[in-house]
């Protein structure tokens, strides 16, 4: 975190007042710290089930990186409005699971333009609304939109590459396959070497494969990780260097790996289970045996 609190001074002292809004220390759910100017992460509190956002300012408008479920994009959407009296025009969301999307219709109501690759359109399709009817059970601010399902984004995008330049900043939406979905979306600026990945990197215990390619999620990395990048802002934990995204491949690929040998050695799901032990890391928690059998279910499955 040495870094991040170089740049927060380095924040403090160029943005004066906007710098009142903005926190130090490590963890600190639903605050927002400047990561280069111009460019905010907003830590979502996992007790209520929220994403990160990254907030990037443009010359006339604001990108906001994932809708998040809809009290994280009431939350977030005040949050850009104390930061900019810039609009939010476009929301990207970095993949289909409710905690990145659901808050879509927050945004347009709003007037921005929702937008992510053409895979998340896709799953939505196979899925859903049944995951929406669920989270409605449980989830307030879901209940409250008074929805049948998810609404879709606005605009797809068809290409594995998608620029927006205004002159003030440049920012790439890139797609390098299916890893944690088969949408998934990075979000990066060349100029700061700034990765925004979604779930495709997190920072911590939180990898939730049920819609992943296990096999594949370390290529899409390896991918992502040929970009020149200082800062990764990961969908949940906090913000780290390029070595989030070596540290996360590295457990993809030890997870794959060692339930590829079990599967191998015509093991059951449960044996293999039992035995997989891990390199410890961040990533390597509660949700091990979730993984190990969404690993199973893939090199078991066609
Ligand atoms: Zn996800």
């Amino acid at each position: 975190m040495k870094r991040m609190r170089a740049l927060l001074l380095a924040g403090f002292a160029m943005l004066g007042a906007v710098a009142l809004f903005v926190s130090r220390g490590d963890a600190n759910p639903e605050t927002v710290k400047i990561v280069a100017p111009g460019v905010w992460f907003r830590e979502g509190d996992m007790d209520l089930g929220h994403c990160n956002n990254i907030i990037i300012e443009m010359k006339d408008y604001l990108i906001v990186v994932d809708a998040n479920f809809p009290s994280g994009a009431k939350a977030a959407m005040a949050d850009a409005k104390r930061i900019s009296s810039k609009p939010v025009k476009y929301v990207f969301d970095t993949h289909h699971h409710g905690d990145h999307l659901y808050g879509n219709p927050v945004w347009t109501a709003a007037g921005a333009t929702t937008l992510a690759f053409a895979g998340v359109a896709q799953e939505l399709k196979r899925l859903e609304p049944a995951r929406w009817m669920e989270a409605a059970k449980s989830r307030k601010d879901v209940a409250e939109l008074n929805r049948e399902g998810p609404e879709a984004p606005k605009q797809d995008i068809n290409e594995s590459l998608f620029v927006l330049n205004d002159g003030s900043r440049k920012v790439e939406f890139r797609h390098f396959g299916w890893a944690h979905t088969k949408g998934d979306g990075f979000v990066y600026l060349p100029k700061e070497q700034v990765l925004c990945t979604g779930d495709a990197v997190v920072n911590g215990a939180y990898n939730a494969t049920m819609d992943a390619n296990i096999g594949n999620w370390p290529t899409v990395l390896a991918a992502a990780g040929k970009l020149k990048v200082k800062t990764v802002l990961p969908g949940h934990g906090l913000p780290g260097g390029k070595e989030l995204i070596e540290g996360q491949s590295q457990f993809m690929t030890e997870l794959y790996k060692s339930v590829k040998a079990g599967v191998e050695q015509g093991k059951k799901l449960e044996e293999i289970q039992a035995s997989v032990t891990l390199p410890e890391s961040v990533w390597v928690g509660k949700g091990l045996k979730g993984q190990v059998k969404d690993a199973y279910d893939e090199l078991t499955k066609k």
